[in-house]
């Protein structure tokens, strides 16, 4: 119940027409730009339901929230901007359905939308640098009260993460699922790094300098990777009583995206909001199935540690 007040609290009050302009920038951060002729110039027709900015070239006619992830919602524009500030934290789609006064439906799709332009960033921006990966299983906390036979609940994921040379500080988070097809026995090896190898660290050898298994303690007691791990453990039991394998993923992907994006999660989230093509629900539930699978081939022996001369 506190936390329900202290972020209530703490939310400033978005207006819509501040909003408006927020996205604005956000989608065309050098100025508007015809999506069909690339002209600089528009007419602003402002009409009840929506603005629509019409090309003084082609008379292209498109609306704000065009090729954004907020394409079609008829969800007021501040509420949307509550959702993102949200994101700093995380949030429950049934406490946001509470604070915002939307359905638990639209609550639910506004965050998986935002996780979504999440994930469509994080995939396109492979680790590089001296990469350490650390593995680990999620099982759902049995206080969620759902019952999962046993080898629904444990979910094989490894963690990720560039390392500062200098710092030896997390640059850089990942935290990806391991598919099923990739891990048959109880223990890591090799091969299960395979996957996040593949997918998610750079294939230019000459932006990777290292690659390290590392885990979950060493002599010098609990490793980056391994607080890491534990930290995504405690939020998800905390926010949401745990997560079924169903969307564990985006979830890993929203708490990684708020180490990543360091001091301005609402300002690096609102830009990727006017620059992602948004996404059904059925696209949602679809990209979950979507895991691709791979042969194996011995990339960790590839990939050893190559350091710079
Ligand atoms: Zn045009």
């Amino acid at each position: 119940m506190n936390k329900r007040k202290s972020i209530g609290e703490q939310m400033p009050a978005f207006e819509e027409d501040d909003c408006k302009q927020a996205l604005l920038r956000a989608k065309w951060p050098n100025g508007y730009r015809c999506p069909r002729c690339d002209h600089p110039a528009y007419y602003p027709i402002v009409s009840r339901r929506r603005d629509i900015y019409e090309c003084r070239a082609c008379a292209h006619q498109t609306s704000l929230t065009a090729g954004t992830i907020m394409e079609g919602t008829r969800t007021p524009l501040v509420k949307w901007f509550s959702a993102l500030y949200m994101m700093q934290t995380g949030i429950s789609a049934k406490l946001l359905s509470a604070i915002l006064h939307v359905t638990y439906k639209t609550a639910w799709l506004m965050n998986h939308k935002l996780r979504h332009a999440i994930q469509i960033w994080d995939e396109a921006k492979p680790l590089k640098g001296d990469v350490q990966l650390y593995g680990d299983f999620y099982a759902r906390p049995v206080m969620s009260g759902v019952f999962e036979p046993p080898d629904q609940r444990e979910q094989p994921a490894v963690v990720g993460a560039s390392i500062s040379p200098e710092t030896y500080e997390i640059e850089e988070a990942k935290m990806k699922r391991v598919p099923k097809s990739m891990f048959n026995r109880r223990i890591f090896d090799v091969g299960s790094y395979g996957t996040f190898l593949w997918r998610h660290v750079s294939d230019d050898h000459a932006e990777v300098r290292s690659i390290e298994i590392v885990r979950q303690s060493d002599s010098e007691g609990v490793t980056e990777l391994g607080l890491l791990w534990r930290g995504v453990i405690g939020w998800l039991a905390r926010t949401f009583g745990g997560i079924g394998p169903k969307h564990l993923q985006a979830y890993l992907d929203e708490f990684c995206f708020r180490i990543n994006a360091r001091s301005d999660v609402f300002g690096k989230l609102l830009s990727l909001c006017g620059q992602t093509p948004t996404v059904t629900l059925r696209g949602l539930v679809n990209r979950i199935r979507a895991v691709r699978s791979i042969r194996w081939t011995s990339s960790v022996g590839k990939k050893q540690p190559q350091r710079a001369v």
